[in-house]
């Protein structure tokens, strides 16, 4: 067990933890740290806190250096996946022929490279996500999870998680650990990119839009980065994909109306999911009709492909990176030290080679569709039980392989609404934020926007705060 300051004498005594269970509740809600219920998700009448942990959980200095260092090559590396279309016609080649969802996303794509694009101005919102392989001499490796390029949550509600941590620890009598507590403000640093783009785009009336779910548990989040617009005096306005197909128009100038409001940004906080891509709900032509308009987006189909499973198994293959950075190999270097085994399960050999190796250790991999939002993912028994259904036809090119990065444990309390208390063996990830703004050839803006520590209990394999598994927590830099 890892040790984040906190003896394994004060996380016994349950009386002093009662104590700082109730004085952390009222400082999450007093510091904002907010969420609906699930009972009244479209309703602030009644809320509640965000669910975090009592404790901020260790994570070694340089560690979380080299993450946040490496995120404005990984901001540059997305740019320039979704800027060429032949790597992604390539590497998704596979993956389309059997992946429905992805298959309608690509012809969305094409779609829009046959309209040719209208506006040159480029917005990226992104995470890059991260796990601490341990290694054998104690010492920790930053390994990649994932890169999350389209509706990347929890930056607003992680610029306000600091101040919660540092008052428990300061409760706890732990004054000098308190100091030890970051900084952050992902809100300001989305909201920079966003403004930044919204300049260029260069009308005072133009609004950004953020393109909603139907239920909004997680509004605060959002809030906080609508606040850093408003600020700036930049204004905003929330709705749903219904909406825009429904009274957006685009005028002669292709720029776009929605309720007779002039828009400059789409801001994607939704359109991830297989069910927003069907006939019914096509919001796949709500998105090819804002790729035709003047509009800048926070997601180009290009982006949402280049954060896909698929691509990220291929750039792990030796000399792809190389492609998007030539004569920079010390970005090449920095990027894949960052790259856990990532596997291909293509037809052939090497995709056979794949399911052996899964088949005989399944327990040291994750089998991974091409997804997002927590819960799609497949370990341990079930990677054999759909391997076998699937090793012998084409199916199987739906998945990658990856290798299964095995965190230090350690001992915490997450608090969660309707939750009982209880001492939990957990695992953290740590995400960090990146922003980007292009115009034409010229990157005007390329930042690391902040970052954000989830811990969840070892008893989950997988899922976010968003699919009730993980709470927020802040790094405790050891
Ligand atoms: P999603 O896009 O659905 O968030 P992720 O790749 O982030 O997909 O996987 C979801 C969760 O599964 C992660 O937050 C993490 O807890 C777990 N997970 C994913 N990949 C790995 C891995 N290689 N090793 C260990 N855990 C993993
Ligand atoms: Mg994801
Ligand atoms: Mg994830």
């Amino acid at each position: 067990m890892a040790a984040n300051g906190i003896p394994e004498d004060v996380l016994m005594d349950n009386d002093l933890i009662k104590d700082l269970v109730d004085v952390a509740k009222d400082s999450a809600l007093l510091n904002g740290v907010l969420m609906r219920t699930k009972e009244t998700p479209n309703s602030s009448e009644v809320v509640t806190y965000a669910p975090f942990t009592l404790f901020p959980s260790p994570v070694p200095k340089d560690t979380f250096h080299q993450a946040l260092a490496v995120q404005t090559h990984y901001n540059r590396l997305v740019d320039r996946i979704s800027q060429d279309s032949s790597f992604l016609e390539e590497a998704l080649a596979t993956t389309i022929k059997v992946d429905d969802f992805t298959g309608r996303l690509f012809n969305i794509y094409r779609h829009v490279l046959q309209e040719g694009k209208t506006q040159s101005i480029v917005l990226g919102l992104n995470r890059s996500d991260y796990m601490l392989d341990q290694n054998g001499d104690g010492s920790a490796s930053l390994k990649q999870i994932e890169i999350n390029t389209i509706a990347a949550s929890f930056g607003g509600l992680a610029s306000h998680t600091p101040n919660v941590h540092r008052h428990i620890l300061k409760v706890a009598g732990r004054l000098e650990d308190s100091k030890r507590i970051l900084d952050n403000n992902p809100s300001a640093g989305l909201a920079k990119g966003l403004a930044k783009a919204w300049e260029l785009y260069g009308s005072e009336r133009a609004v950004v839009l953020y393109l909603v779910e139907e239920l909004q548990r997680n509004i605060f989040d959002h809030r906080y980065v609508e606040n850093e617009l408003w600020k700036r005096n930049i204004p905003v306005i929330r709705r749903q994909f219904e909406d825009v197909a429904k009274t957006g128009f685009l005028d002669q100038d292709k720029r776009l109306f929605v309720d007779g409001r002039e828009v400059a940004i789409v801001y994607f906080r939704n359109g991830y999911m297989p069910q927003n891509y069907t006939e019914q709900f096509c919001c796949g032509c709500v998105i090819l009709k804002l790729m035709q308009s003047l509009i800048i987006m926070t997601m180009y189909i290009s982006t949402h492909l280049a954060g896909t499973k698929k691509v990220q198994q291929e750039l792990a293959r030796p000399g792809v990176l190389e492609r998007f950075f030539p004569g920079e190999p010390d970005v090449v270097d920095q990027i894949r030290a960052t790259f856990a085994g990532l596997y291909t399960l293509d037809m052939g050999p090497e995709g056979d080679k794949t399911v052996a190796m899964a088949l005989a250790k399944p327990d040291q991999f994750v089998l991974k569709p091409q997804r997002e939002g927590g819960g799609n993912n497949l370990y341990g028994a079930e990677i054999c039980q759909v391997l076998e259904g699937v090793k012998q036809s084409t199916e199987r090119m739906a998945y990658i392989l990856m290798d299964k990065v095995q965190p230090r444990p350690v001992h915490n309390y997450l608090l969660r609404l309707g939750t009982p208390l209880k001492l939990s063996t957990c695992l953290s990830e740590l995400g960090v934020f990146g922003a980007y703004v292009r115009h034409g050839q010229d990157m005007v803006l390329n930042e690391c926007a902040g970052h954000l520590l989830r811990t969840k209990s070892d008893e989950h394999s997988d899922g976010g705060v968003a699919a009730g598994v993980a709470v927020l927590d802040n790094p405790f830099l050891v």
